[in-house]
């Protein structure tokens, strides 16, 4: 307890080693200077930071121990408070001159008053925060770094929390909303977009949610202008280290110009590009899948091999055009007389084939025959009636798919030798007509 006596010189050159002795064991950089800027104190670190002794700082200003060019705000901080009076507390960035080692200081500097109130000089305490602003710095730039590949990629990515509202955005994303990021920040889909899309996108969400595994799916999101843009969408849940769930990451890529490319290239693979018809290798595949389902079912499987008759003379006399409007002719109008189960396929040129399931030898004569006056009776080229031939033959459990087609072809040449314009069924007999 205080007792109020007076101390002696001894106490107070005790207490005096006692301060400077705990002011040397602080962590920051503790200083006094004069009106001029010469250092008149120091404590221990500040000779560390130097690398000298006391006496080799005391009576010297900072441009002996800073690369002044390089420490942009020492000076400045040091004249408000000697000319200004003023304290300071502020971040200061100094070069160390032996070194030229980069220092960041949290530094506090008050003026020093003599009586009349003129100022005499400053104190001042520097806590060394170099790592901290080097942390920060490159938590920055990593910063930076993750929010341009984000902006960047070329795919939709969010987060969302367990409520499902949006956590993050990047800018693709906040794009499809037409709206900034941050506006879009803590609200849900059913929010910001029409019931159906949104609907669509809450299923991946809940499933997310619910099951705690990544989730893949597909997802339509239709635009304010009516465009459906179909998304691939993976769903990935924000497990923390302790077993935390906080939501979940979302990626969603935009396929809609990938599936049209690939719808169209499979329709080109399988279409032919005059008539729309299945083209040869489409028919072919259909009647490898027909001839599989009669050894499944039994059912009986017909096919047709249908020519059109002296269509080179149609060309020569009316022009390929005309030839070409016919072909399209044929693919519509035969097309419109069989059942949606048959399939008319453009084998080549002027050649056509039409697989008839659940069809018998009889069946087929007679949608044959309904197909062969349809020709005559409809199908014109330059005003002459467009013929045609067809061989007609029932699957034979015992055939191969060549054999099968070979058979169909051996009767279409029979139709086209005993005439033409006719149906063929029975190669050894007269052709039917
Ligand atoms: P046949 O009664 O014996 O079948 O006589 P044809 O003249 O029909 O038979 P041929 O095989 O001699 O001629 C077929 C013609 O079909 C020749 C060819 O120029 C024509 N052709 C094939 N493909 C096309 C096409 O895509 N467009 C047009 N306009 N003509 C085609
Ligand atoms: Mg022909
Ligand atoms: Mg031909």
């Amino acid at each position: 307890m205080e007792t109020g006596k007076p101390h002696s010189t001894t106490d107070n050159h005790r207490q005096l080693d006692d301060l400077r002795a705990t002011v040397d064991s602080i962590g920051s950089f503790i200083f006094m200077k004069d009106a001029h800027g010469r250092y008149t104190y120091v404590n221990e670190r500040v000779c560390d930071l130097f690398d000298l002794p006391e006496e080799a700082i005391l009576g010297r200003d900072d441009s002996t121990f800073f690369s002044l060019d390089h420490s942009p705000d020492l000076l400045e901080n040091d004249q408000q408070v000697l000319l200004q009076g003023q304290t300071i507390e502020t971040q200061e960035r100094n070069v160390i001159a032996a070194t030229g080692e980069e220092r960041w200081f949290w530094t506090v500097k008050r003026p020093l008053f003599r009586t009349d109130g003129s100022i005499r000089g400053m104190s001042g305490v520097c806590t060394d925060i170099t790592e901290k602003v080097q942390l920060e710095r490159a938590l920055r730039e990593k910063q930076d770094l993750l929010e341009t590949v984000l902006d960047h990629a070329p795919a939709c990515i969010y987060l969302k929390d367990t409520e499902r509202r949006y956590i993050y955005l990047n800018h693709r994303t906040a794009t499809l909303y037409g709206r900034e990021p941050d506006a879009i920040v803590g609200a849900r889909d059913e929010d910001l977009l029409p019931r159906e899309t949104a609907d669509n996108c809450r299923e991946l969400d809940q499933r997310v949610l619910a099951t705690r595994e990544p989730q893949r799916g597909e997802e339509t999101f239709r635009t304010d202008d009516g465009v459906e843009r179909v998304y691939e969408t993976h769903k990935v849940p924000l497990l923390s280290g302790e077993g935390g769930f906080t939501g979940f990451i979302g990626f969603s890529q935009d396929m809609t110009e990938t599936r049209q490319l690939r719808q169209r290239l499979e329709r080109m693979a399988h279409e032919d590009q005059l008539t729309g018809l299945p083209n040869r290798r489409r028919t072919e595949q259909v009647l490898e899948e027909e001839i599989n389902r009669v050894h499944r079912s039994s059912q009986p499987l017909s096919l047709l091999a249908l020519d059109l008759d002296h269509f080179k003379w149609v060309n020569d006399q009316h022009g390929h055009e005309v030839g070409d409007q016919v072909l399209i002719q044929v693919g519509v109008t035969l097309g419109a007389r069989l059942r949606s189960t048959d399939t008319l396929g453009r084998w080549g040129g002027e050649e056509f084939f039409v697989i008839l399931p659940a069809t018998d030898l009889t069946g087929a004569q007679q949608v044959a025959e309904t197909l062969r006056q349809t020709t005559e009776t409809c199908i014109h080229a330059g005003g002459t009636p467009v013929t045609v031939s067809i061989g007609v033959t029932q699957y034979d459990q015992s055939q191969s798919l060549r054999a099968f087609i070979q058979h169909a072809d051996g009767l279409l040449y029979h139709a086209k030798h005993s005439g033409r314009n006719q149906v063929a069924l029975i190669s050894s007999q007269a052709a039917f007509r």
